[in-house]
């Protein structure tokens, strides 16, 4: 674990208290911005963007009509506008499907010829800093300057190493001789420190979220993008953020299951004729829904929304839509991790620990099935895996505890938590950990990352380097950065 300087004033910890955390500052990784006076690069205003970390309740264009923003796009690295296939929904209007560009000024709309090139013709909104009066021809604008939900000098520290372009097809980087020529304790150590930066980062969206909703409603928001995996975060997030609107307990599983997949559209229209158990579990489930969805109609997502193929049937969005009911009947997960948390639990005992925490009972129907369609399976499949739990420690649980130790100034909290997060073990191997041990580790071996946190580094150092540099490492900081260190610092040295 790396030794950190530590605040118990109830803040995250200084940003600069690591050397890796001084590494980004320094080379520009991120900027640090001064609140009053400067514009945030476009860069980071388009990662603000991505992330929504926003007031997302509270957002108006500029000719004064509220707008939610149910999809922020997928960021395009094809060139023409920054986001393709945002959904949004202004005033009472029907929504509106296309591309968002985000610029620093709308003026921006003009002078960069937008209004000429056809590639522009789909954008929707024009999301900017500064606003002047638009000119005729520009699209609805959103100033997002007096909107977002942390002081913009904090978001440029933990978004400012966000990845702004896809990684590129390309395997060893200009990093990985010097890296491979890290003794291995000195290696892990620096992987640590940047696994430490992203607990941090996480932590402080908690934090920032926590301000406006409450911490519970935070944890909830939390753990439904956890459980929309890659492709379907967002409305996932949206359904947490509904939450108020639809949880009302004590209440029926079916109520639950009923009002969760009523308004998220993922209730299918007809049956499979062919599949009787699974038509009459439908069949119940429109019944319920029948007697409710009158009063949810204003809040119904658009089925499009979700992003159905491309994932294994287990991560089926209305599976885990079953596993979010499930903890939203039980009412007391987050008192549930917080017991988990004051308990002793050895290491090799962590992620069993929390699986049980999280564990929901077993489901007539989910249980055995993946969709409301996929056959029956042979045998009951609970509906949270053990590999699913390591996500859900490092990316929601372990940051929503760590920062509420923090703000409760409990150093002792503080401590066990980071010793779980630092100990717990490795996460399922994916795409994104395969090809960065193969440019920066220069090894195709999962064991190059021994547990969760060296995994989380490697894809924090991912973000802060290879994703503002290209395939051929064109002015990456990181190899000299590397070499300067093992010049200078004694093997073992922490610091
Ligand atoms: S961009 Fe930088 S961190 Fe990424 S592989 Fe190249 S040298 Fe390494």
């Amino acid at each position: 674990m790396p030794r950190l300087q530590r605040k118990s004033n109830g803040k995250v910890p200084s940003v600069l208290a690591s050397f890796y955390a001084q590494w980004r500052v320094r080379c520009g990784v991120v900027p640090v911005l001064r609140e009053d006076s400067d514009s945030p690069p476009e860069r980071l205003l388009q990662t603000i963007w991505q992330h929504q970390r926003l007031l997302r309740d509270q957002l108006n264009t500029l000719d004064g009509q509220p707008i939610r923003i149910l999809h922020p796009g997928f960021r395009s690295v094809e060139g023409g506008p920054d986001f393709r296939d945002a959904i949004v929904q202004v005033g009472d209007g029907p929504l509106e499907a296309g591309d968002v560009e985000v610029d620093l000024r709308s003026s921006g709309w003009h002078a960069h010829g937008h209004d000429r090139n056809p590639a522009f013709q789909n954008v929707i909104l024009h999301v900017v800093w500064e606003s002047e009066r638009p000119a005729p021809g520009t699209p609805l604008t959103l100033n997002v300057r007096q909107a977002l939900d942390a002081p913009l000098g904090e978001l440029s520290l933990w978004l400012g190493g966000e990845a702004a372009q896809t990684l590129p097809e390309e395997l060893r980087g200009e990093c990985c001789a010097p890296l491979r020529a890290v003794p291995p304790p000195q290696l892990l150590n620096l992987l640590h420190q940047a696994a430490h930066v992203r607990l941090q980062s996480k932590a402080s969206q908690f934090q920032a979220r926590a301000r406006r909703v409450g911490w519970e409603q935070a944890l909830w928001e939390g753990l439904f993008r956890a459980l929309g995996y890659k492709h379907n975060v967002w409305p996932m997030q949206r359904l947490a953020e509904l939450r108020p609107r639809w949880h009302t307990p004590p209440t029926q599983l079916l109520a639950v299951q009923a009002r969760l997949f009523g308004i998220s559209a993922l209730l299918p229209a007809d049956l499979t004729r062919a599949q009787t158990g699974a038509d009459h579990y439908v069949r119940r489930v429109w019944d319920q829904w029948w007697r409710e969805r009158d009063q949810f109609s204003d809040c119904i997502l658009p089925r499009a929304l979700w992003r159905l193929h491309g994932s294994r049937p287990a991560n089926h969005p209305q599976r885990r839509v079953a596993l979010a009911s499930r903890w939203s009947l039980d009412g007391d997960l987050a008192s549930k991790l917080q017991r988990w948390c004051a308990r002793e639990v050895p290491d090799s005992a962590l992620a069993p620990s929390l699986l049980e925490a999280l564990q929901v009972e077993p489901d007539d129907f989910w249980s055995w099935h993946c969709t409301f369609r996929s056959p029956r399976l042979k045998k009951a499949q609970p509906l949270l895996g053990g590999t699913r739990v390591t996500d859900l420690a490092v990316n929601v649980v372990l940051p929503w505890l760590w920062i509420r130790a923090v703000e409760g100034k409990n150093a002792a909290m503080q401590r066990t938590l980071e010793r779980r997060y630092f100990s717990w073990p490795p996460a399922e191997d994916n795409s994104v950990l395969r090809l960065a041990r193969q440019r920066l580790l220069g090894t195709t071996s999962p064991k190059a990352l021994p547990g969760a946190a060296a995994q989380q580094g490697l894809i924090q150092m991912v973000r802060d380097f290879c994703d503002h540099s290209n395939s051929i490492c064109d002015r990456c900081k990181l190899p000299d950065l590397v070499r300067d260190w093992t010049a200078f610092k004694p093997t073992g040295s922490s610091k």
